[in-house]
């Protein structure tokens, strides 16, 4: 199928995009990888698409030593390759290296998978887990918005139709954390069933994302609790931060079951 016909924008600076989101209708594009898919099917329409691959102040990643700054054009692939440094960087590395295929990941950004928001989307699992932010940029204005908020459901988030997600905004770890990215897939041209990404920081606070488990992507709270209690983390993960719904190849007690297999799972890779 083709897509519904759609004006075309390639805008030089922020306040030119934002201008154009402005008009009823309007989308953003980033690395197209989700979008397009979704045009030519038309399961959605747009009036104008307002490309952001000329737009340099969405590039790079900027550490400021307590989070790192991560643009809306930052690639799948360039945080593959290790734009990000240290404990952070390494697990960013080792998400990105699970999603999709090469191609797909030569296009795609973390930005833009925050916003698809699809269930089981890596980043959406590592920014709950993480305590990550959202940074919207509008014609009135900017604002932050905590990823837990900002994921409101599967393929839904809590941005308006005309905020640009200029960054997301993840808070770096300490020296010594060790990481850990585990996932349950059928191929890598699909997403994940599940997916788990553990942080084990070297003076306790261990960070836990999961994919997959829940409409969107969570921070596994209780597992974290009952692994500083010296207690089972995957039966607490399963039992409390799982949340699934019916899986055309799961069931919900299965789904659960892998959450707190893989929570185990990604703690022990990061030991
Ligand atoms: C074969 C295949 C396999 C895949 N497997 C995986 C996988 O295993 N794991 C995974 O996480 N993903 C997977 N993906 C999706 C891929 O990671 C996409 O790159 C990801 O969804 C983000 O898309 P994008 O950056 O290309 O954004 P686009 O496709 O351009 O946009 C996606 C949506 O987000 C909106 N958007 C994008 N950027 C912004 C922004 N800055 N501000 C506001 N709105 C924005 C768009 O308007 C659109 O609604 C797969 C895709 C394909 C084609």
């Amino acid at each position: 199928m083709k897509p519904a016909p759609f004006e075309y924008a390639t805008p030089t600076t922020l306040d030119e995009a934002i201008a154009l989101l402005a008009t009823p209708g309007a989308r953003v594009i980033a690395g197209g990888q989700s979008l397009l898919q979704d045009l030519r099917w038309r399961r959605t329409s747009a009036s104008v698409l307002v490309d952001l691959a000329r737009i340099d102040e969405l590039r790079g990643v900027h550490d400021d030593g307590a989070r790192v700054r991560i643009g809306a054009r930052v690639r799948h692939v360039d945080l593959e390759r290790g734009a990000v440094g240290g404990p952070l960087g390494r697990l960013l590395a080792a998400t990105a290296g699970w999603i999709a295929h090469p191609p797909v990941r030569s296009r795609g950004t973390m930005v833009g998978s925050l916003c698809f928001a699809h269930p089981s989307s890596e980043w959406c699992g590592l920014a709950a887990g993480l305590d990550a932010a959202v940074e919207l940029v509008s014609v009135r204005g900017r604002r932050e918005v905590p990823v837990a908020e900002f994921l409101r459901d599967s393929f839904a988030t809590t941005a308006a139709a005309d905020e640009l997600a200029t960054a997301v905004l993840v808070p770096t770890l300490p020296d010594g954390t060790r990481v850990g990215v585990v996932e349950s897939r059928r191929t890598h041209a699909s997403y994940a069933h599940v997916a788990a990404v553990a942080a084990r920081v070297p003076d306790g606070g261990s960070r836990l994302g999961l994919a997959g488990a829940a409409p969107t992507g969570t921070r596994a709270h209780a597992a974290e609790a009952a692994l500083a209690r010296g207690e089972d983390p995957g039966a607490a993960a399963a039992e409390h931060d799982a949340d699934p719904r019916e899986h055309p190849h799961a069931s919900i007690p299965y789904t659960r079951h892998v959450a707190g297999v893989l929570v185990r799972r990604a703690l022990q890779e990061a030991a």
